[in-house]
């Protein structure tokens, strides 16, 4: 909608270039309203201008933090010309409208660029200045705001063709210019009270500062971190976490924090962010020697993980092995003299989980965000040739949380809460089947009574019978296949067990 400018309010810190704009509204019969030097410059010029002391009725007080804070102002700038209450209000109170604000605001960057007298630079954050500009901005359907001097010439040539009127998009225009410099104005003010201010660093957590890495995957790749590892880890020990390092420690924090401290120990080893080997016992110790047993081939140079201390006797085995990075949520003293006698070793003491609800994947020219995979069943349906029972029952459980953070396609075979085999980013379901079984055969297990975790669904019973084959005697998976009876079927036939959870664990 067009309006005519019928009043303005000039409160500029910069006089300079406000002549041809302050002439061309006395031409247009506009009404000015201004502050001390602006009004005195104005009258200079042989305009009449109304003092904004006549309407707030007090003089600028304060050494001039207090100029325009007044009602009158600022009503006159926000009311709202087509409510009905507003228009009564105004008048109740005797307050003139302001269809224009031009404001140039106190040189806030260029005083702390000239100056380091705080005094000095803190009297240059303007208050009234950025108030009502977005108070002009805010009620742009009916007022008309300038907050940069270099739109004077725009705004004098737009008065002048337009006869003093605007059209609503201009004034949105012009707002959003202005939120825009107040905007910028208060981060330049934040930036400053942070300067050396060594408190600033503990209160800005929220800006993550980009970590340049040694380089990314590959070392012809360039690499650079984003958050605060400190918020999560203190590093007690060895060199730098490289960008690969922090993807497996990534992989092995999400599998660990499904195990809570208190309940049985767990420990993982982590490669290429596949658990090789995983077992929950008593003690540190023993989860360490039996989640090793799984895959004492694939253990070297892992990540490891645990939710236990790790102890003097936990120490002295480890030791024994070439790991790159040991997280844990306490150490012994004993444990770390042992563990730092080799100084690259990273060992990192966890100090809480990471909060992350979201998940982010660089995706052609754009970003792929989803929830992270929260919960690990929505139903435990006992499908099979009968049910399970208690020890089938908490391997299941815990192969259905190890398949959860494997690869996809992925099958995990669990024995006595021990990982014993596991296929992980196959191509097939059945491949996944095979290379797990393999994998066991080949360190030794005796499959008999072990259970099977996949994280989809079985798309033919091919995997079950082969398994089924292998000795194992209960599944875990989600359902869902058109299918899933063939599966079933099999399991009632042989007088297996078989949990449909209804909870898909795709990891691609
Ligand atoms: P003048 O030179 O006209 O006396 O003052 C103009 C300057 O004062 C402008 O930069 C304007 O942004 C600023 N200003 C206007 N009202 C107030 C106020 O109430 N408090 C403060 N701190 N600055 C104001």
């Amino acid at each position: 909608m067009n309006k005519k400018i019928q009043s303005a309010l000039i409160s500029v810190f910069y006089k300079d270039g406000l002549e041809p704009i302050v002439k061309e509204l006395a031409r247009l019969g506009i009404t000015i309203y201004s502050t001390g030097g602006t009004q005195k410059f104005i009258e200079d010029l042989g305009v009449q201008v109304v003092p904004v002391e006549s309407l707030t009725t007090y003089p600028s007080i304060l050494g001039g933090r207090v100029k325009t804070l007044h009602p009158s102002v600022f009503g006159g700038i926000l009311g709202r010309r087509d409510v009905e209450t507003d228009v009564q209000e105004m008048a109740q109170y005797k307050i003139p409208e302001i269809d224009l604000v031009i404001v140039d605001l106190y040189p806030f960057e260029e005083t702390v660029a000239s100056t380091n007298d705080e005094k000095q630079i803190i009297e240059k954050i303007d208050i009234g200045g950025p108030s009502m500009i977005r108070a002009a901005a805010k009620n742009f359907k009916d007022v008309l705001v300038v907050a940069a001097k270099k739109d004077y010439a725009a705004v004098t040539e737009l008065l002048q063709t337009q006869n003093g009127e605007t059209t609503l998009e201009q004034r949105k225009a012009f707002a959003a210019k202005a939120f825009e410099i107040v905007a910028h104005y208060d981060v330049a003010i934040s930036k400053y009270f942070n300067t050396n201010n060594p408190e600033a660093e503990y209160f800005l957590h929220s800006e993550p500062k980009p970590k340049t890495m040694r380089y990314g995957e590959n070392p012809h790749q360039p690499g650079v971190f984003y958050g605060d590892l400190e918020q999560l880890f203190t590093q007690l020990n060895g060199k730098e976490l490289s960008y690969n390092n922090l993807v497996d420690v990534d992989a092995a924090v999400q599998l660990i924090a499904e195990f809570p401290q208190g309940g049985d120990v767990v420990f993982a080893i982590i490669k290429h962010t596949n658990v090789c080997g995983v077992a929950a016992r008593k003690t540190t110790a023993d989860a360490w020697s039996t989640a090793l047993l799984g895959d004492p081939e694939s253990a070297f140079g892992g990540v490891l993980v645990t939710n236990g201390v790790v102890d003097e006797h936990t120490a002295n085995a480890i030791n024994e092995i070439f790991f790159e990075v040991l997280i844990a949520p306490g150490f012994e003293e004993a444990a770390l003299n042992i563990l730092k006698s080799k100084k690259n070793r990273i060992l990192l003491q966890l100090k809480q989980l990471p909060q992350s609800k979201e998940q982010f994947k660089s995706v052609l020219n754009g970003v792929l965000v989803q929830a992270t995979d929260q919960g690990n069943y929505t139903d435990w349906k006992e499908e099979g040739g009968r049910a399970t029972t208690e020890q089938e029952k908490a391997d299941l459980e815990f192969a259905n949380i190890i398949c959860k953070h494997l690869k996809s396609n992925a099958i995990a075979l669990v024995k006595n809460k021990q990982l014993v085999g596991k296929g992980a980013g196959q191509t097939s379901r059945v491949d996944a089947v095979r290379h797990a079984i393999e994998k066991a055969k080949q360190f030794g297990f005796d499959l008999n009574g072990a259970v099977l975790a996949s994280d989809a669904f079985f798309p033919f019973n091919d995997s079950v019978q082969i398994a089924h084959k292998a000795g194992v005697t209960a599944f875990i998976q989600p359902g869902g296949s058109i299918r899933d009876k063939d599966s079933i079927d099999y399991c009632k036939e042989n007088n297996l067990a078989m949990v449909l959870t209804g909870m898909r664990h795709f990891k691609h």
